[in-house]
């Protein structure tokens, strides 16, 4: 695969322990909204030595438009992680070749349904964003699920996108507090949640993105409603795991 250098711009922090990093884009360097990538970290410049050595899959956040190239994670406890957070606005990483095929067909109508969960939001952002740039006409929604409205990436950014048909639902599964804003949920997604917000969900095409577990979960209530398998595309986050990832997984 072929890596390409990318310079640190800023950082931004998007949700509780959550932080975008925007890099320059490499010159002719093209993607798809809902696309992924390696970052690789030179191995020199790890903070402490890393379990898959300073490489690690990411999906883009980013729109293909947008003249940054954006990544979003969660603080964790490798040493990919730590370094991540050490990086200093200049610092120098490298990315590789745009990968996945999760990405939204050219010239096909069809409502698109994002089921998102926690850092799912990134290539969520992404297809969203381009929608806006290319002015797309079709109809969209977000569901997205995390456990308090502060672990959310990309809330306040979401909540403000216009397009003619755009409809964003986010489910808090922690949260005591009762709903009281628009598109406001409690608990996991559910098959009567995405027929309530979504009057096209038999004809829409699903994307469903986050850990292996939330992902497994999505696809099984989606064929439970009779969605057909050809019409939800998955690029399961690979390595998402662990106990702060148990309780998203679940949502
Ligand atoms: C297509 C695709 C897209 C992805 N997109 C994203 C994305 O946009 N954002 C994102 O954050 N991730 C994404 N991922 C997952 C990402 O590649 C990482 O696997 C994930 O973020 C976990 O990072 P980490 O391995 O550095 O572990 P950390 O986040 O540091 O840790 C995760 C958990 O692993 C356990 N763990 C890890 N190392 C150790 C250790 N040495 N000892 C004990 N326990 C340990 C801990 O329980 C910890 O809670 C994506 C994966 C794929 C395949």
């Amino acid at each position: 695969m072929e890596f390409f250098p990318i310079t640190l711009q800023k950082v931004e922090t998007v949700a509780e322990r959550t932080h975008a990093f925007y890099f320059s884009k490499p010159e002719g360097y093209t993607f798809l909204a809902g696309q992924y990538a390696m970052l690789r970290i030179p191995v020199e410049r790890l903070v402490e030595p890393d379990i898959r050595s300073g490489m690690r899959p990411l999906s883009i956040a980013s729109a293909p438009s947008e003249t940054a190239l954006v990544f979003v994670m969660r603080e964790g406890v490798t040493g990919f992680k730590k370094t991540m957070w050490d990086l200093k606005v200049g610092d120098v990483i490298s990315v590789g070749s745009p990968l996945g095929h999760a990405t939204i067909p050219e010239g096909d109508m069809r409502p698109i349904a994002i089921l998102s969960g926690g850092v799912g939001m990134a290539p969520a952002r992404a297809m969203l964003l381009e929608a806006v740039a290319k002015h797309d006409p079709k109809k969209y929604a977000l569901f997205a699920s995390n456990r308090y409205l502060t672990d959310i990436p990309f809330h306040n950014e979401i909540s403000k996108i216009v397009l003619p048909d755009f409809t964003y639902v986010f489910t808090l599964s922690a949260e005591t507090e009762p709903a009281s804003l628009q598109g406001e949920e409690r608990g996991r997604i559910t098959a009567d949640m995405i027929e309530k917000h979504l009057p096209e969900w038999k004809e829409s095409l699903y994307y469903v993105i986050g850990a292996p577990a939330f992902a497994d979960a999505m696809k099984a209530l989606l064929l439970g409603i009779g969605i057909e398998e050809k019409d939800i595309h998955i690029d399961p986050f690979a390595g998402l795991t662990g106990p702060g990832v148990a309780a998203q997984a679940s949502k």
